[in-house]
């Protein structure tokens, strides 16, 4: 057929949430809460809806939630951002990452990919005839090896995407890597794409070291967040991306081409919600608590892990349970278990001898206490 993606299968993020509905069982695969969002937003919705904001918002975004992102950026990363040239409101981080990547990577260049990496960036640099450079994330730590890092960079080197917290390990990058990263970019024009969507996912006291934060990094760098994971509602696909004017110039010229402008009511219920910083500052402690329960419950049971440090993901280790791949252990486990989860080899280089599945803690107590007690009977 021609297809400029041969190589793309379905999402597994589709493939087991729908299994897991097909099996009726409890589903730790694809990464969203399954309680709702604060009845406060959804009101706030509604009056928008309600005072007539239901036609096309400005194309870069409603000015007041442009605003908003500004000030909350601004608090949290002592980096300004011109609300008018240097944000755009994009349908979730989905449509930032591609927006990004088309507008920058050219035919031929060279894209440096941290793996394992999240699923869409991949297909994206090969739908604009770019090309992946894959570098694997060192030990049970998934550190970035940035020797390795420099020496895969060539003169063809257009990016280098970067994702902390880190989907699907739960790892975080430190300032020191920041550094190091700022350090290797130096003198190149190179550009950063930052992956931030776990932003306010972060636990044990580390601080979220936002790209904003390294002047360096900034100057050459697009950041994209996501509301939908902020704001436990991610069917309502709203995000947004910073860069620099000259850099953003050219991704709102692919947002144009893509949506051309979000969600009208949700933008303006979004710009009153972020008045209260309160609403983004405790989403730590509220998650923390879910990773320590989820732990704790699965404490006797036969797996092992090193603890998420962000998101809301926590990978488990299966080998003292079976010796069987991921992705067949995770299609028995939803098949005969009735629990979902994620086998993480789709994210890696080598797709064998992996045996870690990743399982989202997003969920009710009630559900994450059955979902473990599947987990220690195995
Ligand atoms: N990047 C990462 C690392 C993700 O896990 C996700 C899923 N939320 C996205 C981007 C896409 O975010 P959104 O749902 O806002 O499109
Ligand atoms: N980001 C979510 C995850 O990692 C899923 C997003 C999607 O379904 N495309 O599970």
């Amino acid at each position: 057929t021609g297809s400029k993606l041969p190589g793309n299968k379905t999402s597994i993020f589709s493939v087991m949430s729908k299994m897991a509905n097909e099996y009726k069982a409890i589903n730790l695969s694809q990464g969203f809460p399954n309680f709702e969002t604060d009845q406060e937003l959804k009101d706030l919705v509604t009056r928008a809806m309600n005072n007539g904001f239901n036609q096309y918002p400005p194309d870069i975004g409603v000015q007041a939630l442009r605003e908003q992102i500004s000030r909350k950026v601004e608090s949290l990363y002592a980096k300004h951002y011109d609300p008018d040239k240097e944000i755009t409101v994009t349908s979730g981080a989905t449509e930032a990452l591609f927006n990004a990547i088309s507008a920058f990577v050219h035919k031929g260049d060279e894209v440096i990919v941290l793996k394992p990496a999240y699923d869409t960036y991949e297909p994206t640099i090969e739908l604009n005839g770019g090309k992946p450079v894959q570098i694997q994330l060192k030990g049970q730590d998934y550190q970035v090896d940035w020797e390795e890092v420099r020496e895969a960079i060539s003169p063809k080197t257009r990016m280098i995407i970067i994702n902390t917290p880190h989907n699907p390990t739960g790892t975080v990058l430190s300032s020191e890597d920041m550094l190091d990263l700022e350090n290797i970019l130096k003198g190149t024009d190179i550009i950063l794409l930052s992956d931030e969507v776990y932003e306010h996912l972060i636990f044990d006291g580390l601080e979220h070291q936002s790209t904003s934060r390294f002047p360096g990094l900034a100057e050459r760098a697009v950041v994209c967040a996501s509301f939908g994971k902020t704001f436990h509602n991610t069917g309502w696909k709203t995000g947004y991306c910073l860069a620099p004017r000259e850099l953003m110039k050219e991704i709102r010229k692919v947002h144009e081409l893509t949506v051309f402008s979000v969600n009208h009511p949700m933008q303006i219920a979004y710009a009153d919600y972020l008045k209260d910083p309160q609403h983004y500052l405790e989403l730590s402690g509220f998650y923390q608590q879910k990773r320590d329960l989820f732990l704790n419950l699965i404490k006797d049971s036969r797996f092992t892990c090193t603890p998420s440090s962000g998101t809301y993901y926590q990978l488990l280790n299966f080998s003292e349970i079976t010796s069987e791949n991921d992705v067949n252990f995770a299609e028995r486990l939803v098949k005969e278990k009735g629990l979902a989860a994620i086998p993480v080899s789709v994210f890696n280089i080598n797709q064998k001898d992996n045996s870690q599945l990743r399982f989202c803690f997003a969920k009710t107590d009630e559900t994450l206490e059955k979902a473990a007690e599947i987990l220690c009977n195995l």
